[in-house]
């Protein structure tokens, strides 16, 4: 007997999750679920397990090891800050994940005012992936020219190659699938998924690492192993179900224009009250 019982808990994370298998033989397994496992991605492991053991399988929820306090009261204020102070970027006005791509790729490393002509000139020039995998590499190098890090536009050339003689044109709509080109890491994946798809992916680039770590964790080496750890779950856990296109635009916005690396705008954030990293710093 196959049994499946899930519930979501309060924060919106899947913390109770449980399945009962009990065949003749009584072997038993259990399994620790991502804290962002979703009941589907549950399910589909479960069917995986049911066709390989036999015995009985629970499912145990992770027991994460810390507590998000003021999680509920950050996202009313991010949101809300969202609100009136987001800026109006070109990509930010599509939900083509080919145009997505390329803003993420341009924005690696390269500051918003020096990738808002390039990124109109690069799309006037190859609109589609199509066109961009019909173009030749040394043209594709040359309309890049200027934005530095030129491994990029050779990593954008052979996605779109790969795409269109694999994928029939189309990018992946989920994170994982998109993590198979060579050039798309964990970032870049979440942000197409998140803001072409609106699929509820975090996203950690270097101004959301910054924001989270001040407002949840406020000590501690932030270019560590274990930090980037826990900050990608904290970048998980906070994201408010449905919302992942507003939510991880204002935690980007935020992170560039309020709570800088330097001379962050303490008094005038809504964040205020509950920063861990202010509470330590004055
Ligand atoms: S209070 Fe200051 S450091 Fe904390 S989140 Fe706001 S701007 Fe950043």
């Amino acid at each position: 007997m196959l049994n499946i019982s899930s519930e979501n808990s309060p924060d919106g994370i899947y913390a109770n999750s449980s399945v009962h298998y009990t065949p003749a033989d009584h072997a038993i397994f259990r399994f620790i679920a991502p804290a962002n496992a979703l009941h589907n991605e549950l399910l589909q492991i479960v069917q995986f397990l049911d066709g390989v053991f036999k015995g009985t399988l629970y499912f145990m929820p992770r027991i994460t090891s810390f507590r998000l306090p003021n999680k509920i009261k950050f996202q009313r204020a991010l949101l809300g800050w969202f609100t009136i102070h987001q800026r109006d970027l070109p990509w930010r006005r599509t939900s083509n994940p080919y145009h997505i791509l390329v803003s993420e790729m341009m924005l690696q490393q390269t500051q918003v005012e020096r990738v808002t002509p390039k990124y109109a000139e690069w799309l006037e020039k190859y609109p589609t992936l199509d066109t961009l995998a019909d173009a030749e590499i040394e043209d594709v190098k040359a309309t890049w020219k200027g934005l530095g890090y030129n491994i990029r536009p050779v990593r954008l050339h052979s996605i779109a190659r790969e795409t269109v003689a694999l994928y029939d044109g189309q990018l992946p709509d989920n994170a994982e699938g998109l993590q198979q080109f060579k050039g798309i890491g964990r970032y870049t994946a979440g942000a197409v998924a998140s803001f072409a798809y609106r699929q509820d992916e975090p996203i950690l680039d270097t101004n959301v690492r910054r924001v989270l770590y001040r407002v949840f964790v406020g000590e501690g080496i932030l270019r560590s192993g274990e930090m980037e750890r826990r900050l990608w779950e904290i970048s998980a856990r906070v994201l408010p179900r449905g919302q992942a296109w507003e939510f991880n635009s204002a935690l980007m916005d935020f992170g560039a224009t309020c709570c800088m690396a330097r001379r962050p705008l303490c008094e005038a954030c809504p964040m205020v009250a509950f920063c861990r990293w202010l509470k330590n710093n004055q």
